[in-house]
C-alpha cells in the first residue's frame, strides 16, 4: 500500500513531467473508484494547464489553471494505485482507469492512473488555493511531519491526558499525518518507545526523539524511493514502491538488529505491531 514516502516520491517524479503542460484530452474508462469519478471530468480538465503539484497527507493535488478559474485534480492512490508518465502510452489494460493526455513544448505524453483494486480516487476540486484546506477530505488531517511546527512539543501537547497507545495516535492521522503502519513501528523502535505506551505518559524529551525519528524514517524512505525515479517514466512492471531495511516491521521472531532479542508481534486496532521488548520501553 502506498504510504507517505511513495506518494511524495510520486509527486517529485511527476513534477518535471506535468508542470506547465496543457491537458489536451482526458479518458476515463472506469468511473467506479473509491468515489465516483466526475462524469464531466474531461470537460472540466481539457484545456487547463497544470501548475504546481502538492501533497497533503496521501493526497496529490495538481493545480489546474483554466482561462477563467483555477481548480485542483485530487488523486489518492488507495491500496494499489500508481501514476505513470508515458511518452508513448501502450494500449490501456483493464486496470488503467484514467489517462490525461498532456501537451508540452517537447510533444505529447500520457499521465496514466492504474488501480487494480480501485480504492484510489480521482476527483475535481473546485476551490481556490486559500480554501483548499477546507475540502472535506483534507480539513481534518493532522499536521505534516515535515512541517516546521511539527516536533516533540507538538506531540506532547496533543497527547496530554490521553490513555490511547502511542502507536494508535500515530496511525490515527489526526495528530500527525502520513505515519502508516510500517513507519510507526520503525519510528517507535528507533526512538526506543514501546508501541503500547499510553500517549499521555510519554515525556517531552522522548517525544522530541520520536518526532526526529519519524522524520528520519520517512526521509530515509523518500530518499530510497528517489533512487527509483529513473523508472518512473514508462515503467509499468514493478509497482515502484520501496521498503527500508526494517528494524522490526514484519520481523516477528527474528533477532533484533540491536540486541538480538526475538522481535514480538502484537495486534493493536486490528493492525500488526512489531517491537523489541528489550530496546523499547
Ligand atoms: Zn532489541
Amino acid at each position: 500500500m502506498p504510504e507517505l514516502p511513495e506518494v511524495e516520491v510520486t509527486r517529485r517524479g511527476l513534477l518535471p513531467h506535468v508542470t506547465g503542460r496543457r491537458i489536451a484530452a482526458v479518458a476515463v474508462r472506469h468511473h467506479g473508484l473509491r468515489w465516483p469519478v466526475d462524469a464531466d471530468l474531461a470537460t472540466r480538465l481539457t484545456g487547463r494547464v497544470i501548475g504546481e503539484v502538492r501533497r497533503r497527507g496521501k493526497y496529490l493535488l495538481l493545480a489546474c489553471q483554466g482561462p477563467e478559474d483555477a481548480g485542483w485534480l485530487m488523486i489518492h492512490l488507495g491500496m494499489t494505485g500508481t501514476l505513470r508518465i508515458y511518452p508513448q502510452a501502450p494500449e490501456p489494460g483493464p486496470h488503467d482507469h484514467v489517462d490525461l493526455l498532456l501537451e508540452g513544448a517537447h510533444g505529447v505524453s500520457t499521465l496514466r492512473f492504474r488501480d487494480p483494486r480501485r480504492f484510489g480516487a480521482v476527483l475535481w476540486v473546485d476551490l481556490p488555493d486559500d480554501a483548499l484546506d477546507t475540502h472535506p477530505l483534507l480539513a481534518r488531517l493532522g499536521i505534516e511531519p515535515f512541517d516546521p511546527a511539527f516536533g516533540g512539543r507538538w506531540l506532547h501537547k496533543h497527547t496530554r491526558g490521553r490513555q490511547i497507545a502511542i502507536k494508535q495516535v500515530l496511525l490515527g492521522g489526526q495528530v500527525v499525518v502520513g505515519v502508516g503502519n510500517i513507519y510507526a513501528s520503525e519510528s517507535l523502535f528507533r526512538a526506543g518507545i514501546r508501541p503500547t505506551t499510553p500517549a499521555g505518559r510519554i515525556s517531552l524529551a522522548r517525544y522530541d526523539r520520536l518526532a526526529a525519528e519519524i522524520r528520519a524514517t520517512l526521509g530515509d524512505a523518500i530518499a530510497l524511493g528517489g533512487s527509483t525515479l529513473r523508472d518512473f517514466i514508462g515503467s509499468d512492471g514493478a509497482s515502484g514502491y520501496f521498503q527500508l531495511r526494517a528494524f522490526v516491521y514484519d520481523r516477528a521472531g527474528e533477532p533484533c538488529r540491536t540486541c538480538g532479542t526475538p522481535i514480538r508481534q502484537i495486534v493493536q486496532g486490528q493492525r500488526s505491531t512489531f517491537y523489541c521488548p528489550v530496546c523499547q520501553r
